[in-house]
C-alpha cells in the first residue's frame, strides 16, 4: 500500500512521495508529512549484515513507496558510491567512551552530503514519473554548507540547473572557496551584498511569485528546493540511524534490541527529526538529545514547552550551521505529536504573529545546549584525552551530552552524531586546542597545521583549494535576485 503525504497545515490534497519531492512544500505553506509512519519489515538481526546501500533500499522503499525497486536502487547506487572516502559511507568512530557517527565522508565534508548526494536522483526520477518536462531550477540561499553540498549534488545532473546565493561577507574562507571554484556547466554561484536572511527572504519570494513562475514555465523552467523542508532530503537521513545501531551491535557494544540514545547537533531540526522517524519505524531509541549552541531556542522549548523568538538576538557562534532561530522541521514533529493539522496551523500562525507558541513534548526528547566556551572546551579535552579531533558542531553535541549525563546519570549507550569534518572549521578547531598559539592563524594555513596536529590527512575535496581557479565572480546587490534569475533563465 502506498504511503501518501499531506500538509502539516490542513490542505487536504494527498500526494505521493515523488510528487511531494517535486513540489518541495505544500500549497498552504505547510510541510509534507507521511499520513502514517511505516514500520520496518526486517529484523534488527537481519540488518546486521546489510551494507549501507542495502539498508538504504530497505528503509527508503517503506517511505518512498511510489518509486519502483529499479528506480530506488538506481538513485541509491548513484549516490552512495566512491564519492564517499570510505566504503562504510557513515562509519561509527570510537574515542574514549564516546561513539561518533561520522556523516562527513562525502564530497563537501559535511553531513548535508548524506541527503544531497541522493536528492538530485530522487528529484529527476520524480520529474520523469510525474511528466514534468521542464528543466528543474534549484534555487538555494545558503549560509555555507547547504550551498556547496547542493552544488556538488546537482553539478552535471541532466535536466537540472542550480543557482546558489550566499552572503559575500558571511561565510568562512573555506566555505567560500568551495563554492566559487565549483565546476559544472549547470552551476551558478552568486555573492550577495547582504546577509543570509536577505538572500533567504529573496529566494522565498521568488518561490511564491506566481507571475514569474508562469513566465519561466513558458520558457521551459520550474523551480524546486534543496532545503530540508523537502521530504526528499529528510527520508535518506533516516537510514544512518539504523546503520549506526547495526555498527554498535556488530562491535558488541550493545545487543540487538537494546535501547540507545542519539545526541544530535541541531539547527533546522532535520537531522534529529530523521532520528524520530527511525524510532517510530521501530529502531530501539530511548532519548533523542537535541543539542543547540547559544541560539538555544530549542533547548528552551524542550525545557519549558514554549517556543519563542521574542526578545531573542541572533547570535553568531563558531557553529554557524546551527545559528538559526526558526527551526523549520520542528513543525513536522508538532504535527505528529499533536495529531492535528488545526493545532499545528494555529501554532505556526502564532509564531508568525506573536513570535511564540506553546506545546509540551512529553517524552523521548531532551534539550541541552553549549556555549562557545563550552564548545571549545569539549574539543580540547577530548583531543587531550583521546587525540580525536572533532569539528565545532560535533563539539556542541559532545558538550551537551556531557551536561546531560551530569544532570541525569542516564546509562543508556549513546551515539554522538558528527556533522562536519574538523577541516571545514580548521581555524576554530585549532584555536580550541591551543588558543595562544593559533590566535592569528590564516584560514588556509590552518588546514596544513591541523594535518600535523591531528595526524589525519587533509580530505581530498579541499586539498589545495586555495589554489583552484575561481570560476564564479558575480556579486549583486541584495535587491537584485529576481532580476538576476529572470535574466539568467533566458
Ligand atoms: C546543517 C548542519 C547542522 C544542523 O542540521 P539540521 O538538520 O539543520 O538540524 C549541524 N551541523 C552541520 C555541520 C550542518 O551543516
Amino acid at each position: 500500500m502506498d504511503i501518501m503525504f499531506k500538509s502539516t497545515r490542513g490542505d487536504r490534497a494527498k500526494v505521493t512521495a515523488s510528487q511531494a519531492i517535486v513540489k518541495g512544500i505544500a500549497e498552504d505553506g505547510g510541510l509534507y508529512v507521511p499520513e502514517s509512519i511505516p514500520k520496518i519489515d526486517f529484523s534488527l538481526e537481519d540488518m546486521l549484515s546489510f551494507g549501507y546501500r542495502e539498508l538504504a533500499y530497505r528503509v527508503l522503499r517503506l517511505v518512498l513507496t511510489d518509486y519502483t525497486e529499479d528506480e530506488l536502487k538506481y538513485c541509491i547506487n548513484s549516490a552512495y558510491d566512491s564519492k564517499f572516502d570510505t566504503s562504510a559511507i557513515a562509519p561509527v568512530a570510537m574515542a574514549g567512551n564516546d561513539n561518533f557517527l561520522e556523516l562527513f565522508h562525502g564530497r563537501t565534508i559535511a553531513f548535508k552530503d548524506m541527503a544531497l548526494s541522493i536528492l538530485p536522483y530522487l528529484l529527476k526520477t520524480a520529474a520523469k514519473k510525474n511528466g514534468v518536462d521542464e528543466e528543474i531550477v534549484i534555487l538555494t540561499a545558503t549560509s555555507g554548507d547547504t550551498g556547496k553540498a547542493a552544488l556538488e549534488g546537482f553539478a552535471g545532473v541532466e535536466g537540472t540547473q542550480i543557482i546558489v546565493f550566499f552572503p559575500e561577507d558571511g561565510v568562512s574562507a573555506v566555505q567560500k572557496a568551495q563554492m566559487v571554484t565549483q565546476t559544472g556547466k549547470n552551476t551558478c554561484v552568486v555573492g550577495i551584498k547582504g546577509n543570509f536572511d536577505d538572500a533567504q527572504t529573496a529566494v522565498k519570494k521568488i518561490f511564491t511569485d506566481n507571475e514569474l513562475k508562469a513566465e519561466l514555465k513558458k520558457r521551459g523552467y520550474v523551480f524546486s528546493s534543496a532545503n530540508s523542508i523537502n521530504i526528499g532530503r529528510l527520508a535518506p537521513q533516516i537510514v544512518y540511524y539504523f546503520y549506526a545501531y547495526a555498527q554498535l551491535v556488530n562491535s558488541e557494544k550493545i545487543k540487538a534490541g537494546d535501547k540507545v540514545n542519539f545526541t544530535v547537533p541541531t539547527g533546522n531540526f532535520g537531522d534529529i527529526l530523521a532520528g524520530y522517524y527511525a524510532r517510530e519505524m521501530g529502531l530501539p531509541v530511548n532519548k533523542l538529545i537535541c543539542a543547540s549552541n547559544d541560539n538555544k531556542v530549542l533547548y528552551d522549548f524542550f525545557k519549558t514547552g514554549e517556543y519563542t523568538i521574542k526578545d531573542r538576538e541572533f547570535i553568531v557562534t563558531v557553529s554557524p550551521s546551527m545559528d538559526i532561530l526558526i527551526s523549520s522541521n520542528l513543525e513536522r514533529l508538532l504535527y505528529h505529536e499533536s495529531h492535528s493539522e488545526e493545532k499545528t496551523k494555529a501554532m505556526m500562525t502564532s509564531l508568525g504573529a506573536d513570535g511564540s507558541y506553546k506545546f509540551v513534548i512529553d517524552d523521548g526528547f531532551a534539550g541541552e545546549y553549549a556555549t562557545v566556551a563550552e564548545t571549545f572546551e569539549a574539543i580540547r579535552y577530548t583531543f587531550d584525552k583521546t587525540h580525536y579531533v572533532m569539528d565545532t558542531h560535533t563539539a556542541v553535541a559532545k558538550a551537551s551530552y556531557d551536561k546531560y549525563i551530569a544532570e541525569t546519570g542516564d546509562k543508556t549507550p549513546n551515539v554522538i552524531v558528527s556533522t562536519a569534518s574538523p577541516y571545514k572549521f580548521a581555524k576554530d578547531v585549532l584555536k580550541a586546542i591551543d588558543s595562544e598559539k593559533y590566535a592569528d592563524i590564516e584560514p588556509f594555513e590552518a588546514l596544513y597545521e591541523l594535518e600535523k596536529v591531528s595526524g589525519t590527512p587533509i580530505p581530498e575535496p579541499i586539498k589545495g583549494i586555495e589554489k583552484r581557479e575561481i570560476l564564479h565572480k558575480t556579486v549583486i546587490e541584495r535587491g537584485e535576485l529576481k532580476k538576476f534569475v529572470e535574466n539568467k533563465l533566458r
